[in-house]
């Protein structure tokens, strides 16, 4: 028996990275699963692979989120789930950051995980789940990803509102908030593994970057009905980094 079985469900920006990992790990606890993203051809390998399908879905467009629901009724009958995952990160300090970078990030992060809620859920099974990644930048602030924190405390927000106005059809929606976790987004110039080591053995209790795998198997928790009675909650997984800090 697989945690997920005979539920749908939709992971954006599953192509690779945290999205990937939770296409894999759903798939392998029964769910059908749809592949949504922008890099085409990593994400049609993804879906061929694990036997998921592909959807093409910049997220910041609602035109394409009802198309990408369309499809996966079509294939599926329903939708169970969703994981709003796909998100975009840049670095700048608040006062350098043109507007167009903001409503950039704005748009994919914010916007896109209000659209995924919107267009979803009305088309969602009673008893449905919606999580969506935020980030320990929704929590607590970062220097220099002004644009980027802003957006995930809103997710946060939103993860909130949604919980109270979807609870009465037992959806139950959720946040993830991943500390550091060793992908393409962490790593855009990609550093030898191990390279990072002595900051994240400084930054986090736990003495290292967290990996895919493991934010995959919280999104599955809360996917699943192992979390039946959480919703509203935004989950921080970070090695402790959010515990505090030491200063001895
Ligand atoms: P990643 O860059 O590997 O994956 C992001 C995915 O989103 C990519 O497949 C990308 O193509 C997709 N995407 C980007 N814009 C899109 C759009 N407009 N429409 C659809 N898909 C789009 O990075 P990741 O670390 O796997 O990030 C996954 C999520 O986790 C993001 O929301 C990110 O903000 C969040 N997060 C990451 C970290 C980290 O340290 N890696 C920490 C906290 C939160």
């Amino acid at each position: 028996m697989g945690k997920l079985d005979g539920r749908v469900v939709i992971v954006t920006g599953a192509a690779r990275g945290q999205g990937e990992q939770e296409a894999r790990l759903f798939r392998a606890e029964g769910a059908g699963v749809v592949v949504a993203d922008v890099l085409d051809e990593q994400g049609q390998a993804l879906a061929k692979e694990i036997g998921a399908l592909y959807v093409r879905l910049d997220v910041g467009r609602e035109e394409e989120w009802r198309a990408a629901v369309d499809a996966a009724v079509q294939a599926y009958g329903h939708v169970d789930g969703l994981v709003n995952n796909a998100g975009i990160l840049r670095f700048n300090s608040l006062l350098d950051t043109p507007l167009d970078e903001f409503l950039e990030i704005v748009n994919v992060n914010q916007v896109g995980c209000f659209l995924g809620i919107k267009t979803v859920a009305p088309r969602m099974s009673d008893g449905g789940t919606i999580v969506n990644t935020a980030s320990y930048t929704g929590l607590t602030g970062m220097a220099y990803v002004g644009a980027y924190a802003a957006s995930k405390h809103a997710i946060v927000g939103l993860t909130r509102v949604a919980a109270l106005e979807l609870a009465d059809r037992g959806i139950r929606v959720n946040a993830v908030c991943p500390g550091a976790v060793d992908t393409a987004m962490s790593n855009p110039g990609a550093v030898a593994e191990g390279a990072m080591d002595a900051l994240y053995r400084k930054l986090v209790p736990l003495g290292r970057i967290g990996r895919p795998e493991e934010v995959a198997r919280l999104a599955l928790f809360l996917t699943s009905e192992d979390s039946s009675y959480i919703t509203g909650q935004p989950l921080v997984i970070d090695g402790g980094w959010l515990a505090g800090v030491a200063v001895v």
